[in-house]
């Protein structure tokens, strides 16, 4: 079945028919293959392949047919609506890792090397940030940490240092501030400056960084895309797509960071209901923090719906929802979080974000317990932060959750 001309008008219907389903039995579901490696009739096949005449299966570090049908779903939902500037479709290609944090190391290690800057915001996903640290900066690649919403912060980091890429992580873990994707890489552009965008709390169904001109996107999987916490799981996608197959392809196949058939699976599943769990996730989220700022133990939400947030209209103009993640702080500090968290009979304690079910957690013990304090504060993330990934139960019994515990 060629799909390639047939115009989606949704992104369910993107999500469910945009990758093939071809396979040799014909299934209806792709199957797993869960193969290392694929067979030659004949020594000229092996040599066609590995030339690159035959585009046939070799190695699964290499790819493997139940990491395409993933790939190709991503690629198709963060291209959806897009044109290419003059006038065609977008094309995009999508490589599947293990983790997000393989597919971080890939992106920004096949675009940086020693004696290179790289810019960012300071409030970022904690493994983004050690990674930079602590594995870049030794190897001679230097983070610059800036406030990215203040963009004469950003002008002026780009004066004074010579910067190769531009990281953005929006809405950005767990204070949901959100950076401006189209003012960062339209100023970026003037300096030939590769961005980045860090799309995991989003989902392309809420927003699209491609639309702003940005060359790459990443995604941890292990979130909204999969959506059940079945697996770990991370995605880069780019627009170059020659780069995308050469340079970024080698360097995943060289890191050694692929994903696995089994998870790739679990992720095709999941992403096929992304619409509706979003709609419904953003819908709960949306009462939460309505709640949650009319309650009397609550001393500050973090909700970019709620229009005293400082990046409501930010969120507004470069996203279609305002997202299932939230944060607040309750009146009388760390003592008073861990005690709410304790009390939660229903919604879950754990760190991770995006699965079906309400999860809640506390940065400052636990995903930033490797930030030093001050920076930390600095972050937004305070003692008592509590930071929630709203699911998709019934509203009914998530408020009445929150409440008890508070009581
Ligand atoms: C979870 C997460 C990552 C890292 O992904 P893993 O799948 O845990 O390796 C990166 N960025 C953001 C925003 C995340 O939430």
């Amino acid at each position: 079945m060629d799909k390639s001309n047939f115009p989606f008008k949704g992104i369910s219907s993107v999500a469910l028919h945009a990758a093939g389903k071809e396979n040799a039995e014909w299934a209806h579901t792709p199957p797993i293959y869960a193969t290392s490696t694929f067979t030659f009739d004949t020594a000229k096949q092996g040599m066609e392949r590995f030339a690159g005449i035959e585009k046939e299966n070799i190695y699964s570090r290499w790819g493997n047919p139940t990491f395409k049908v993933a790939e190709q779903t991503i690629a198709a939902l963060e291209a959806f609506g897009l044109d290419d500037g003059q006038g065609r479709p977008l094309q995009l290609k999508a490589l599947l890792h293990a983790s997000g944090q393989a597919a971080m190391t890939t992106m920004l290690m096949c675009n940086l090397q020693a004696g290179d800057k790289l810019l960012s915001h300071y409030s970022l996903y904690g493994g983004t940030y050690e990674l930079m640290h602590k594995v870049l900066e030794p190897n001679g690649i230097k983070p610059i940490i800036v406030d990215m919403r203040q963009i004469g912060q950003v002008e002026e980091s780009i004066l004074r240092n010579k910067i190769k890429l531009i990281h953005i992580e929006t809405p950005a873990n767990p204070t949901i501030q959100c950076v401006d994707i189209e003012a960062i890489t339209a100023l970026a552009k003037q300096h030939g400056i590769i961005v980045t965008v860090d799309n995991t709390f989003a989902t392309p169904y809420l927003q699209q960084p491609f639309k702003f001109g940005v060359d790459f996107v990443f995604h941890s999987t292990t979130k909204f895309l999969n959506g059940h916490g079945t697996a770990i799981g991370g995605v880069l996608i780019g627009k170059d797509i020659e780069f995308m197959k050469t340079r970024a392809w080698k360097w995943h196949a060289l890191l050694g960071g692929n994903a696995n058939p089994f998870d790739a699976f679990l992720l095709s599943q999941g992403m096929k209901t992304l619409e509706l769990r979003m709609d419904r996730h953003c819908q709960n989220a949306e009462r939460v923090a309505a709640f949650l700022s009319e309650s009397g133990h609550i001393s500050h939400v973090n909700y970019t719906g709620l229009p005293s947030h400082p990046d409501h209209d930010l969120a507004k103009r470069q996203m279609l929802r305002f997202g299932p993640m939230l944060s607040f702080e309750l009146k009388g500090g760390l003592e008073a979080g861990m005690r709410f968290i304790d009390r939660l009979k229903m919604c879950v304690r754990a760190v991770s974000l995006g699965t079906a079910d309400s999860l809640l957690s506390h940065p400052a013990s636990m995903t930033h317990y490797g930030v030093p304090r001050d920076e930390r504060i600095r972050f937004g993330i305070t003692d008592g932060l509590i930071r929630m990934s709203v699911g998709i139960e019934n509203i009914e019994d998530i408020l009445n959750d929150l409440e008890q515990a508070m009581n």
